[in-house]
């Protein structure tokens, strides 16, 4: 299969806080190492919302965009021997780049690349659609686009040519869950508490019942997402906002036990604090929920933490967790089409973010298509 090699891409571009264009940008034939991607789907993650407010420092010129799936459009040779790639294939990329030689990258943990190399105009140790301005040749470093750039330092997932894009579209929110999941160790039968029913608080639920959760519980405000996670893995839901008592509520929905884990993914200083009072002692806790600012959490040192040594595990990104959510979504044990409620066209992304900011229409994960 042979795609011709566009000239131009269109892209979202946010080329400053709270301002949105719509751009043309060249596309440069790959190098021997790189491969280009043509974006079939990409997320709209609560992250794109706080780069565009400048909650998140000063990338711009930013396209943004980092939960993206698409195929092969065109590589270098080294790229398709060393990758094993062809034109026409499937890939998921993650969203970091990491440099794969410092010490954080040797030791497994390349979500903590301690690398910047910005300063020579090499994106390694950053993010696609976060933090690695326009400007960067070639321009092409986030998923609200109709190719993306894919050097040689990118980690490239191949994806099942039979999964569904709108399947495949949900790979990096679940590899964010399965780390989750993995942080806090869940082991089968263990009692799993998940603060937060969003997407990936949804998809939690799913991977701590692929991991062999005994019993999974949702706790979160809003019922009609609650409904839906259990459709994903929770044998119970908590309404934090309607319960006199939570920790006695949460204790009930889980057949009268504390949690062995609590993963908090609403990014809220209230569900850390919850985190830890709702773990059993010696538990674990999973702080994976990004606040998108600079919040405080405080704990109380000897009632909540020092006499019941929970081990607090923060979360971040999704390392380690695409083959695990890819082999998940290839399977047909959760309904996953049901979380992408809306799709929109680079033209809409307005609209599309008033959707999200306004809860409209039952938004749950909405995605951009660059061809429509
Ligand atoms: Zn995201
Ligand atoms: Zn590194």
């Amino acid at each position: 299969m042979v795609t011709a090699l566009p000239e131009t891409a269109r892209q979202v571009v946010f080329p400053a806080r709270d301002e949105i264009s719509v751009l043309t940008a060249a596309v440069p034939a790959p190098g021997p190492d790189d491969v280009l991607v043509r974006v079939a789907l990409v997320g709209i993650c609560a992250t794109d919302l706080h780069l565009l407010a400048g909650h998140i420092g000063d990338p711009f010129p930013l396209v943004p965009g980092h939960e993206f799936v698409g195929e092969v459009a065109a590589l270098g040779e080294r790229a398709a021997a060393d990758r094993g790639l062809a034109v026409g294939d499937r890939v998921a990329v993650e969203m970091l780049l990491p440099c794969r030689s410092c010490a954080r990258c040797r030791e497994g943990r390349y979500n903590l690349c301690e690398r910047d190399d910005m300063a020579t105009g090499l994106p390694r140790g950053r993010q696609y659609g976060v933090n690695i301005p326009r400007t960067v040749e070639p321009g092409l470093w986030g998923g609200y686009a109709e190719y993306l750039h894919v050097p040689a330092e990118a980690i490239v997932h191949r994806l099942p040519a039979d999964l569904p894009f709108e399947r495949a579209v949900l790979v990096e929110p679940l590899a964010v869950a399965h780390r989750a999941v993995a942080r806090g160790r869940v082991a089968p039968g263990d009692r799993v508490v998940v603060i937060g029913p969003g997407p990936v608080g949804i998809l939690t639920t799913a991977a701590a019942r692929a991991a062999g959760a005994g019993r999974v519980v949702m706790v979160g405000t809003r019922d009609e997402r609650l409904a839906l996670a259990t459709r994903f893995g929770a044998d119970a839901v908590v309404n934090s906002r309607t319960s006199d008592d939570l920790a006695q509520a949460v204790r009930a929905a889980l057949g009268g036990a504390d949690a062995d884990v609590v993963i908090e993914i609403a990014g809220v200083a209230a569900a850390q604090n919850d985190a830890v009072r709702l773990v059993r002692r010696g538990g674990r806790v999973v702080l994976a929920g990004a606040c998108g600012a600079a919040v405080p959490v405080t704990f109380l040192a000897d009632e909540e933490l020092l006499t019941r040594e929970p081990d607090l595990l923060p979360s971040f990104l999704s390392a380690g967790g695409f083959e695990p959510a890819i082999a998940l979504l290839t399977r047909d044990t959760f309904p996953f089409e049901q979380l992408v409620t809306h799709r929109f066209g680079l033209d809409d992304v307005e609209t599309a973010f008033e959707t999200i900011r306004g809860r409209r229409d039952g938004v749950l994960k909405a995605v951009l298509d660059p061809s429509a």
